[in-house]
């Protein structure tokens, strides 16, 4: 998610993820290496989920780390290095945007949660200018001691003109400069900033590895319920094998009331309830952001069954439902773009209960 809040330092030093113990392994062991240094350049890019930006803080404090010599599993956390990581004042580490940085000592940090369901406050403005690539540039030209390293998050935010000022540094790499860049969307790189990149598989995630994590950190309940394997299966596909989202999704206020979601359709278009009641009692339940998520969900799967496809959802009957009432394709793509809309309108701050009361409508008729 683009508009996550930052982290705190915490993230430089915590666990490493399971399902990237390789791909540290093969990082760490090329740093110290000078005959197969790690590339200048490297580009975490993937969807939201699966923990590029928990690999990238964590490579950046270790390969900033004194000691990363005893501590082949992560920044000590004790050194001159690691203290200024942890007050934000790192002379070696830069960060576009400011936003994105850990810690950040000019700005408190409210919350650490990768929870996109939480309200959190969007930047204004969050391209990547020229100007601050320009402004990176002497950190990255000028001398100095030790290793220095540049983070890019958000990179697909890059401007034209920014994204060309970065080609002129990867063109030129420097020998005690690493560029990290990081993107949930990687088509939208400029394909010459791309071909310059090395890019690190991190999408690369076994199954088995994913389903234990979450179980595990789930610790076997959701929501106050206890949780099987193939509850955590279908929190996984549901977040396309990616284990933090899956993690988000069972923690979200709305994954539980998926159940009411059809009951509050059923009585809709059986006329047992008003749109204006049904708006009125979901608009204490969940937000109109989470209600669309929600509503998305299990649009998709109605969609499934009248194709008679398989649904995500294994533990919904969607059959006794649809055996009463069938909404047509046309009705299917026009919630859609109907919720797609409202999505829109929310971000131009349209007041939320003319638009819940405005959705209510449109799934009665649905
Ligand atoms: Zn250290």
């Amino acid at each position: 998610m683009q508009n996550q809040a930052a982290p705190t330092s915490a993230i430089y030093f915590a666990p490493l993820l399971p399902w990237q113990s390789t791909l540290w392994e093969q990082m760490t062991t090329r740093a110290q290496h000078p005959d197969k240094p790690l590339p200048h350049a490297m580009l975490a890019a993937g969807m939201s989920g699966l923990g590029k930006r928990a690999f990238i803080w964590r490579l950046t404090a270790w390969l900033l780390c004194n000691q990363r010599g005893n501590h082949p599993m992560g920044a000590c956390g004790h050194c001159e290095s690691c203290h200024w990581l942890k007050s934000g004042t790192h002379p070696n580490l830069q960060v576009l945007p400011r936003a994105s940085l850990p810690c950040d000592p000019q700005e408190p940090v409210t919350t650490t949660n990768d929870d996109s369901s939480k309200k959190v406050t969007k930047p204004k403005d969050s391209t990547i200018k020229v100007d601050d690539i320009r402004a990176i540039q002497p950190f990255i030209y000028q001398g100095g001691q030790g290793l220095k390293i540049c983070v890019i998050d958000n990179a697909e935010q890059m401007t034209i003109a920014a994204a060309n000022a970065l080609l002129k540094t990867l063109e030129e790499p420097q020998s005690f400069v690493h560029l990290l860049l990081i993107t949930d969307f990687k088509a939208k790189l400029l394909p010459t900033i791309n071909s310059r990149l090395q890019q690190l598989p991190i999408q690369r995630i076994d199954p088995e590895v994913a389903l234990d994590f979450v179980q595990r950190s789930l610790g076997g309940v959701i929501q106050k319920e206890a949780v099987n394997s193939a509850q955590i299966q279908q929190l996984l596909t549901i977040s396309r094998g990616a284990p933090l989202s899956a993690m988000t999704l069972a923690q979200s206020p709305w994954y539980g009331k998926r159940a009411l979601w059809l009951t509050t359709w059923q009585a809709l278009f059986s006329n047992k309830r008003s749109a204006i009641a049904a708006s009125d009692y979901w608009q204490k339940e969940v937000s109109l952001t989470d209600f669309i998520q929600l509503s998305e969900l299990m649009i998709g799967d109605i969609q499934s069954c009248l194709l008679s496809l398989p649904v995500l959802q294994q533990d919904i009957d969607f059959q006794s439902v649809l055996q009463h009432h069938q909404p047509s394709f046309d009705d299917i793509s026009a919630l859609l773009s109907e919720l797609n809309a409202i999505k829109i309108a929310l971000q131009q701050n349209v007041q939320e209960k003319v638009a819940y009361d405005k959705l209510m409508a449109q799934l009665a008729a649905f």
